[in-house]
């Protein structure tokens, strides 16, 4: 195979194979920290690691980077599998954490320890950041900086003993105070924290920094490409020298452009004070950028895939338009979705001269777009809902819908003209609108050939069920939530009306739907069935309308 690699990750293991580093082997992992729901950007580096694998003949694991005992929870853990698995990937039962390298991890500090290369400094964190210096000033070495190996090694044992309170004691690696990256300048490998954690318990009160645990677990499970987002590219200098000084086996990091969209905040942190202050209904509100969210809205995970497929990878920050996500869950609906009829915003409509006692049972298409998935029946009788929407007592002439004295077709079934309105006497709104239809116009017929401009979708009165619908818009009001004055908060950007509940009417198909269930309600967009969903109360959440309203 002669292709030009898809993107310069892919360019670089194809290198990697070549020469043979690593006997061709390719190994990638996804390293979440389970201190949250996964969420789209996610998506892109579970796409990315897994993908890479496959293409590659290579190995993915699913690694969780649980250090941090203080965030960490179960219930994440559980979240991240399921959501990995959903998507389409899996790990083949290599699920490991970096809790269960802890022993392992503490032998590496030992190690460099007795090298001469870590330090116990009893600098508060303060006093610490204090020294670093700046980028254009050296920083100032710790006065612990030239304990003996067996003092380090005595006090690091006794900070693992829990001899001493949180924060009073760091381990620190002993690299070079003055080095133009500041992440060289002696950083923390390990702290002491007294607190349970999630799989070990109380076993251990000290433990290691994210690039103390990040790069070793990388190499003690054989992982060759070790990709990760670009603030960590000022990290790699502090990766490869750990790998060198512990002598153990280096994989590459390699970073890219992590994802970012429009209207949409992206940080575990900021989606966790929205779920936290409920501004949301929770992780996987429908308005939420996670998987969780994204799933429950109606999101395929061939729709994500393909999502991500086209955002591609990239060296350079970017913005993605969130209208590329909702064009690929479009586009993949189109192929995939039952269409099925349900009117959100219902007016009467009575066809006077249609018998009283007779319901038809139209043939209705399934799926335009997939003959095999067949027709059924759908009951039309003398009394419809329509969308108000598509009727106007004076429209103007490019208004192609009902109206007084017009035609239209009526899908499935007949072509009916208005005669005549019934008024709240009140309100003044309409309450009927009367029609007779021409029976020799049924759809189907060769004598139906007459021709209308306007289609109306319609469910019988007597057969439609009620249902609760939601119609979402964007959680935030503007393109960059994060972007606010000094002293503001991206939370002022929250669109108050992103979620607006209705009550409609849908054909009695739709009431058969389990949560998941993806339809098109025709003319108004994609639609699944929530969770929130009931015999008595059927709920339906937009995924997407049809077209891009934006777009105009
Ligand atoms: P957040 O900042 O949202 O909390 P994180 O990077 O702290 O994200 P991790 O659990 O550490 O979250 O991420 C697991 C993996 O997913 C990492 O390799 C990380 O680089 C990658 N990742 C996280 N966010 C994005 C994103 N927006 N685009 C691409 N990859 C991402
Ligand atoms: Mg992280
Ligand atoms: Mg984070």
């Amino acid at each position: 195979e002669n292709k030009t690699p898809a993107n310069f990750i892919h360019a670089m293991i194809e290198e990697d194979i070549r020469n043979g580093k690593n006997g061709g082997r390719v190994h990638t992992r996804f390293p979440p920290e389970p201190n949250g729901y996964l969420h789209i950007g996610h998506a892109k580096s579970i796409c990315l690691n897994f993908g890479t694998a496959l293409k590659y003949n290579g190995k993915c694991n699913l690694r969780f980077d649980d250090t941090n005992p203080v965030k960490e929870d179960v219930e994440y853990v559980d979240s991240i599998r399921y959501d990995v698995h959903w998507l389409g990937f899996d790990w083949e039962g290599r699920e490991f954490y970096a809790s269960d390298y802890f022993p392992k991890l503490y032998e590496f500090a030992e190690k460099l320890i007795l090298k001469g290369k870590a330090y116990v400094c009893d600098l508060t964190a303060e006093q610490i950041a204090e020294q670093k210096g700046t980028p254009t000033r050296p920083g100032q070495e710790s006065p612990y900086r030239n304990r003996t190996a067996d003092e380090n090694l005595d006090l690091f044992r006794r900070m693992k003993a829990g001899e001493f309170p949180d924060g009073s004691r760091v381990l620190r690696a002993k690299i070079d105070m003055a080095s133009p990256n500041m992440h060289m300048r002696d950083p923390i490998l390990y702290r002491i924290i007294h607190t349970e954690h999630h799989r070990t318990g109380n076993q251990w009160c000290i433990y290691p920094m994210y690039d103390f645990a990040h790069g070793q677990s990388d190499s003690i499970e054989g992982i060759t490409h070790s990709i990760c987002t670009l603030e960590f590219e000022v990290h790699r200098p502090l990766y490869d020298w750990c790998l060198r000084e512990l002598e153990i086996f280096a994989p590459q990091q390699i970073e890219f452009a992590r994802l970012n969209m429009t209207y949409t905040v992206m940080s575990k942190r900021k989606l966790l004070e929205l779920v936290k202050n409920n501004f949301v209904s929770g992780w996987d509100d429908p308005r939420m950028p996670t998987i969780s969210g994204l799933r429950r809205r109606g999101y395929t995970p061939e729709s994500i895939r393909n999502f991500s497929d086209l955002v591609g990878v990239a060296k350079r920050e970017n913005v993605i338009d969130v209208g590329l996500l909702e064009f690929c869950v479009r586009e993949d609906l189109n192929k995939k979705a039952q269409r099925v009829m349900g009117v959100l915003n219902p007016v009467k409509l009575i066809i006077d001269n249609y018998p009283e006692e007779l319901t038809e049972e139209m043939p209705a298409v399934n799926n335009p777009e997939n003959p095999e998935a067949g027709t059924r029946k759908v009951p039309f009788t003398r009394e419809l809902y329509i969308e108000r929407e598509d009727f106007m007592e004076d429209p103007p002439s490019k208004f192609f819908r009902l109206a007084p004295g017009r035609e239209v077709r009526l899908k499935y079934a007949y072509i009916i003209k208005c005669e005549s309105v019934v008024k709240d006497p009140v309100s003044g709104e309409i309450t009927e609108i009367h029609c007779t239809y021409d029976p020799e116009t049924l759809s189907g017929r060769p004598e139906s050939n007459r021709k209308v401009k306007g289609t109306l979708h319609w469910v019988s009165a007597a057969h439609a069920v009620e249902a609760e619908i939601r119609l979402y818009d964007r959680l935030f009001m503007s393109e960059d939530p994060e972007d606010v004055p000094e002293g503001e908060d991206y939370k002022k950007n929250l669109n108050p009306d992103s979620l607006k509940v209705i009550r409609g009417y849908v054909e009695p198909f739709a009431t058969g739907t389990k949560p998941l269930d993806k339809f098109q309600f025709e003319r108004l967009g994609y639609f699944c069935t929530d969770s929130d969903t009931t015999a008595a109360k059927p709920v339906f959440n937009r995924t997407v309308a049809l077209k891009d309203s934006w777009a105009k």
